[in-house]
């Protein structure tokens, strides 16, 4: 299969690149390199630094004639677009929009979008929040997601473009971005191996849905096989605080240092878990990596990194 990954450079779309390269799928990347890294791309794959707002990724399509677009590319911080909701729908509205156009063009087969989970649904009544559970965003990031995802259902409605929006919960893994805006994970081991403080936003008491990457990459490949479409919740139904996740590193790395608290940051949820019965139901996935497995492969990850 010829499949093209926006944001291959990225952390989750990476380790989609080489699950496909396992597969013998043939596959080209395009990444703007705003966050991503290029030595995370396998010289397997045809690059192309392209911002997914430019033109010129017309000319990446008409080369490589995909038959499946795995869209990852994206303004990914919910902070960042709080501070600027212009640019987080530029990149996350617009940019899919131009994709989606493209696909059009080009007779793409199938498109996943990664969407999520944890910024859609707001503060819902019930958890884990299953996928009728009102969308709601508190955070323009969340907006936008939820826009794109509208957009593929209605070319999929108008134009036959079979298309999937995994929502996913909070992902965190390996090559995940430790000097970033999001994912507290590789934040929190970044910070604690260079023996830096990190700072919670708020009293820590705040959970999330944390699932590992390798099982995010499994819920992409089950979806492309089975051309699954519609939205479909990807996370463990697990809701572990902030404070927990802290003390888990800390723990890991060997390090005593108490987190410098600082304020809750607006657009943030206070809780959010993932129902994905759905997916269940219709990839057969489901979560195998246990929380404590995954924090220690990544303290792992991040440790091996630092060796000169
Ligand atoms: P990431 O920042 O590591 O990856 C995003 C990639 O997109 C980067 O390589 C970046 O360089 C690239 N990119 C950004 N803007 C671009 C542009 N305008 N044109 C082309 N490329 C551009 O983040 P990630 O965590 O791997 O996120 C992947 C996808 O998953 C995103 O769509 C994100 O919104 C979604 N998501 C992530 C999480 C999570 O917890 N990490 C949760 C829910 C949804």
């Amino acid at each position: 299969m010829r499949v093209l990954v926006t944001g291959g450079a990225g952390f989750i779309g990476s380790h989609i690149v080489d699950a496909h390269l396992v597969r013998s799928d043939d596959v080209a990347v395009v990444d703007s390199l705003a966050s991503g890294r290029r030595e995370f791309v396998s010289p397997r794959v045809r690059f192309f630094q392209t911002d997914v707002r430019d033109p010129a990724l017309r000319e990446v399509f008409a080369q490589e004639r995909p038959q499946m677009v795995n869209h990852q590319a994206a303004q990914v911080s919910v902070n960042a677009s709080v501070q600027d909701p212009i640019h987080d729908a530029d990149v996350n509205v617009l940019g899919t929009l131009r994709i989606l156009s493209l696909c059009v063009e080009f007779g793409v087969e199938y498109l996943i979008l990664a969407s999520t989970g944890g910024a859609l649904y707001g503060e819902p009544a019930r958890l884990p929040a299953d996928e009728t559970t009102p969308v709601a965003p508190l955070s323009p990031y969340g907006c936008a997601k939820y826009a794109a995802e509208q957009y593929a259902a209605l070319v999929q409605r108008l134009h036959g473009l079979r298309a999937c929006s995994l929502r996913y919960a909070n992902v965190y893994g390996p090559r995940q971005d430790p000097y970033g805006e999001a994912g507290v994970v590789a934040i929190f081991t970044g910070a604690l191996l260079e023996g830096r403080r990190p700072t919670i936003y708020g009293d820590g008491e705040q959970t999330r849905d944390f699932v590992y990457v390798d099982d995010v990459v499994r819920a992409n490949l089950l979806a492309a096989d089975r051309r699954a479409d519609g939205a479909l919740n990807i996370g463990t139904g697990q809701a572990t605080s902030v404070n927990a996740i802290y003390r888990a590193l800390a723990q890991t790395t060997g390090v005593t240092m108490p987190p410098i608290y600082g304020p809750r940051r607006p657009g943030e949820v206070r809780h959010i878990a993932l129902d994905a019965g759905t997916a269940r139901e219709r990839l057969g996935w489901r979560p195998q990596v246990a929380i404590e497995a995954g924090l220690a492969a990544t303290v792992d990850w991040f440790r091996r990194q630092r060796q000169p």
